[in-house]
Parts: C-alpha cells; structure tokens; sequence
C-alpha cells in the first residue's frame, strides 16, 4: 500500500457532490440507532451482515432497513454528524447532500408536519460541522422519480418554500429506477425549481442509455449524476464537453450494484481524457465498502491517475460544486500549492 499517495490524497482539498445521507449510516451507528428504538436491538454482526449484499435486491433491503431507523429529528442529527466526522476526516471540504425527501413523505403518510422538525436536526450537525469540522455543506432534496409526479412536485416545492429562509438547502434531485421513469414529465417542474434559485441535479444513464442522458440535459440538469452510458454515444460525449456540463460518477457504486463489471472498466479514464468535467463521489459509501478518499486512491491504482491528474479532479469537484466563485478560488489556489 502506498502511505504517500493516501496522505497526498488526504491532505487534498476535496469536495464531495454525490452523496446520499442515508446511505453513510455505517453498521455502528445503525446499532445505535436501533438501541434507541428497539426492545431488542440489532447486534453489531447482525449489522454488518445486512450490509454483505452481493446484488441490487439485496442492496435496496439493506437501505431499507437502514432508513426504517430514521425516526425523530435526533436520528437525522446523529447519522448527519457521523457522516460529517468522516467526510471531514478523509480532507473533504465541502459536500453536498441528498436527502430523501421524497421517501420521508411517503413513509410518514405525507404528513408534511414530520419534515421541518427532521431539518431542523439536520440543521444543528451542519452548523456544528461548519464550526467544529471546518466542513461546509449544502442539502440537496431528492424525490424518487418513479413515485409520480405530484410526489416530486411536493419534494420540489418544499425546497422553493424553506429556501429563502434555510439558504443550505441548495437545489433538488431526482433518484429513483430510471428504467421506470425518465425526465421528461419533470421539465415543469425543474423550470419552476429553477425560477426559485434553486440548482439542478439529476440521475442519470446509470441503468439505461444515453437517450436518458440526452433527456435529463434537455429539461436543464445542471449535474448529472453516474452517465455511465454516455460513453457509448460520441455526439452525447462531444456536447458535455463543449457544455462543461459536471458529472457526478460513482465508480465503486456501479460496480457493487452490478451496472459495470470492474472500477479498472469504469469510463472514468476515457471521461477524463475527453475532458468532461468529470467528479468522483461515493454515493453510498456506507453499502459499497467506500469512501471518497478511496474513490481516488483506486482512481490512482486502477487507472494510474498520477497525482498532477488527482489533483485535476480534486480541483473538478470544487469547480463543479455549487459554491460561490470566491470559496472556489480560495480553494482552487490551496490546491494548486499542495505538494
Ligand atoms: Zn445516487
């Protein structure tokens, strides 16, 4: 193992654009969450046996079960203060996080008084990390695309309502089965997200082709997230570039959940070398034996990234987060001076 590279990538400025809140409660806080609302609750081998999935099923049963812990405000706190503490610790300087709004209201049977509350929890690990951790951070709200339209609408528009009073809450999202839904029934409702200030992400070309892809940049995404189909289709290729649009990829992610074979046949090589903004994340870091530092130090051994090249994306990241121009430069210029 090489020491020097890690630390090189430790000490590296780095911002994290894709991640999900839920899917960063390692099997020792779900222990602890459980102890809080189970009489009998789940041992820490019981934990991590959930997480030892090896196919998509058994990937979305895990997450699941995970989220089942994510009752009151106070759980929401704890898994966004563990997840903090790691992203600080691996020289992340900034995130921005999806949270599944769109799955909080449908499991609380839309009782839209549940919601602030949970924020309010979120709110308190975020300012404390600002504080404590030197880590900055913006909320994404996420819906699931294949849960209807009205669904997003009220994830959407719950953004636009709290935005001018909580400005963390950044810009929306849409997860959720691609096979099942694509983008063009949410164009309204992104132009209305967009009227509201807010910024646009999107799923996309993670489980289907570029066609997706296409349809996610025509309703005005922003970021997309994984595009592993675009490097079949060279006009789609030729268009991100000239576009600068930034691509959120999920090598480990795609690999653990089965839509691409190995991280060595990861497009990520080929994405970099055309000169996409291209980003490196981690998703899911708590179900696919991750993190973002491991992200790049696997980019390194598995795609011989030298280090002027993982400088390239740590300094991508920052370009491609949703900061204002100043913070950027400030952290654009610490990372040109790492040695
Ligand atoms: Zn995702």
């Amino acid at each position: 193992m090489d020491d020097d590279i890690q630390a090189f990538i430790r000490r590296l400025p780095k911002a994290e654009l894709h991640l999900h809140l839920e899917g960063t409660i390692m099997p020792a806080t779900l222990v602890e969450l459980s102890q809080r609302h189970d009489t009998a609750p789940i041992t820490l081998a019981e934990a991590e046996a959930l997480y030892q999935f090896n196919d998509f099923t058994g990937f979305i049963e895990a997450f699941k079960a995970v989220t089942r812990q994510l009752i009151g405000p106070d759980d929401y706190e704890l898994a966004a203060w563990r997840m903090m503490q790691r992203l600080a610790a691996q020289g992340v300087v900034h995130a921005e996080v999806y949270i599944s709004v769109g799955v909080i209201y449908m499991w609380r049977n839309h009782d839209i008084t549940v919601f602030e509350p949970i924020f309010a929890g979120l709110e308190r690990a975020r300012t404390r990390a600002e504080r404590e951790l030197n880590l900055s951070l913006y909320w994404i709200f996420d819906a699931v695309r294949h849960f209807t339209i009205p669904e997003a609408e009220r994830v959407f528009r719950k953004a636009a309502e709290m935005r001018p009073k909580f400005p963390s809450i950044i810009g929306i999202g849409l997860g959720g089965d691609e096979r099942r839904c694509g983008s063009e029934p949410f164009r309204a409702l992104y132009a209305e997200a967009r009227a509201a200030g807010l910024r646009l992400t999107n799923h996309a070309g993670e489980t289907t082709g570029p066609e997706a892809i296409w349809e996610a940049l025509d309703i005005g995404s922003e970021r997309l997230g994984h595009v592993l189909s675009a490097v079949v289709d060279p006009k789609l290729m030729e268009e991100l570039k000239t576009r600068n649009i930034a691509i959120e990829l999920n090598p480990s992610s795609n690999v653990r959940t089965g839509v691409c074979t190995s991280f060595a046949k990861h497009p990520l090589r080929q994405y970099f070398d055309a000169g996409l903004l291209v980003t490196l994340n981690s998703d899911d870091p708590a179900f696919f034996g991750s993190d973002l530092a491991n992200e790049y130090l696997l980019a390194h051994e598995e795609h011989n990234f030298t280090r002027d090249e993982l400088r390239q994306l740590a300094a991508n990241s920052i370009r491609a987060s949703f900061l204002p121009d100043s913070i950027k430069g400030a952290y654009l210029a610490q990372i040109d001076s790492l040695k």
